[in-house]
């Protein structure tokens, strides 16, 4: 832990010297609002003074994201094919620094953090390969006509990103944007923009031109507001809080945005009897405790048949109750504090509520001493799915489980939520999976696995986790627009 301090503290001293800043045109520049504070959500000390920009510098980056666009839409695909892979190479160079800093800004744990640059690397490599076909169309024969479709980039894009896994995400977002032949403004999330700035600077020393890609530190109602509102910005990609994504369709209406949300989940893992209940057990630790529980795809609801409920929700909460809290930055951390005091505060409020409505809190509940956002791993039993414990997206390394009779209520439960992103599935009996996953509302179900992600499937929810799809040819469908040329013959 101590020389990784060092080399972490190494890292950071360039934005303690001089701030994280802003870039637009191809400049690092200060934000028109003065500067906000990124903390450590270790001991809640200043990290780094961070440019804090509003509509004006939104304004200048979508202007220059506009000018950039001409030139990069008309690049060859095979060009631009090689320059993402360029970024992909520069990305893994720097992968230290990109971990380290991302463990100091989000409290995420190292050992998860030590492949964010490879994953965020993989994500370029993945759309540049598909950079050169992007602009391919079909043909379609009909009566006296043959019609001939293409597809060109839509414009220049906002992407606006939050605060978990803000390196990865952001690789996410942007790479198919750049692959597409879009420019881009980025606004990233206000608790950790560190990697994002190391991000644009890595894109631009890998030769990526002035103006493509541009990055707007900010609030959300200001700076993100502005974006969306932008006339010149012609659709933003959005990854966040569901009732952000309500704001962001209400705030884009006024310039007919065209939207792509990944939203909240309160994601279901339902393990029938028949299952190979280790191998389950393990999965659902890994799925709800890694990352701090502060990922999307987390397995927030544990649905158990009730023949095993007592044995298996025993197993979670003992399994919990040893994973090694610490620094993020030691190797045998495995979690680490929450992101930030207003996250902690809101995780802190679903014990009370726990209590309050009669659930038991078989392991965790509470903070541990200190000043910093740390939380014990907690699992809630004697739970109800009509509880706000089992309704609402806590985004903390909190588990509930509840029990069901057969596969009319494990399904009936799983789906009474709001949202619909991903679910989980472990039987042994493949016709009851077939059954099962043909109804579960949820954009993407693992059936006996975690949630191990192929880059070519499609990548989202459905009811209030998410409008459009990310991954493979999907992320073209959004970035750019199709046209139809009707040949009369
Ligand atoms: P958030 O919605 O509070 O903020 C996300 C981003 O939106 C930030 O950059 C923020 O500044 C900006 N923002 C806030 N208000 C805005 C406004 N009015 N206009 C424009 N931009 C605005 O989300 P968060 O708390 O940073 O992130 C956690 C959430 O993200 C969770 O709900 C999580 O499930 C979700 N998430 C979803 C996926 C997915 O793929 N479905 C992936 C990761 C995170």
């Amino acid at each position: 832990l101590a020389s990784n301090l060092s080399r972490a503290g190494a890292h950071l001293q360039r934005f303690k010297d001089g701030g994280v800043l802003n870039h637009i045109g191809g400049h690092a520049v200060e934000g028109s609002l003065g500067w906000f504070d990124t903390i450590s959500p270790v001991d809640l000390t200043t990290l780094a003074k961070v440019a804090h920009g509003g509509r004006p510098d939104i304004d200048q980056a979508a202007q220059a994201a506009q000018a950039a666009f001409a030139d990069w839409a008309r690049m060859d695909g095979g060009k631009r094919r090689k320059l993402l892979h360029r970024i992909a190479d520069a990305i893994e160079k720097r992968a230290e620094e990109i971990a380290f800093l991302e463990c100091l800004d989000t409290g995420q744990a190292l050992r998860f953090m030590s492949k964010a640059a490879l994953r965020g690397a993989e994500n370029f490599r993945f759309f540049a390969d598909k950079a050169p076909e992007a602009r391919d169309g079909r043909s379609i024969f009909g009566p006296g006509q043959m019609n001939v479709t293409s597809r060109a980039p839509i414009g220049p894009v906002g992407i606006i990103t939050p605060w978990n896994t803000p390196f990865m995400l952001s690789t996410w977002k942007i790479a198919p944007a750049l692959a597409a032949g879009c420019t881009v403004v980025h606004k990233p999330a206000e608790f950790s923009p560190l990697t994002a700035r190391l991000l644009i600077e890595i894109a631009e020393e890998a030769g990526l031109p002035p103006g493509v890609w541009n990055l707007v530190n900010g609030m959300g109602e200001d700076a993100g507001r502005a974006l969306t509102e932008h006339p010149l910005i012609k659709a933003i990609g959005f990854v966040g809080e569901s009732r952000t994504g309500s704001r962001i369709m209400a705030q884009g209406a006024a310039t007919l945005k065209r939207v792509h949300f990944e939203l909240g989940g309160k994601n279901p893992v339902i393990v029938f009897a028949d299952a190979d209940l280790d191998r389950a057990a393990d999965a659902a630790v890994f799925m709800i405790y890694s990352l701090n529980g502060e990922r999307c795809t987390s397995s927030s609801r544990l649905l158990v048949e009730e023949s095993v409920y007592d044995a298996f929700a025993a197993k979670v909460a003992e399994k919990a109750a040893r994973i090694p809290i610490g620094h993020p930055l030691d190797p045998r951390t495995v979690i680490g504090p929450l992101i930030h005091p207003v996250h902690e505060a809101k995780v802190l409020s679903y014990f009370e509520k726990a209590r309050a409505e009669g659930a038991t809190i078989a392991t965790g509940g509470e903070k541990l001493d200190g000043p910093g956002c740390y939380v014990r791993p907690t699992l809630f039993t004697n739970a109800r799915n009509d509880m706000a414990i089992a309704q609402e997206e806590i985004f903390g390394p909190v588990l509930t489980a509840i029990p069901f009779a057969d596969e009319a209520e494990a399904l009936a439960l799983a789906n009474d939520v709001q949202y619909g992103l991903a679910g989980y599935l472990w039987t042994g009996d493949l016709t009851r999976a077939l059954r099962m996953t043909e109804a579960m509302q949820a954009g993407m179900i693992w059936v006996n696995s975690e949630n191990v992600r192929h880059l070519p499937t499609p990548f989202g929810g459905v009811k209030s986790s998410g409008i459009g799809r990310d991954g493979g040819d999907w992320s073209f469908d959004f970035y750019m627009e199709t046209k139809n040329v009707a040949f009369a013959t």
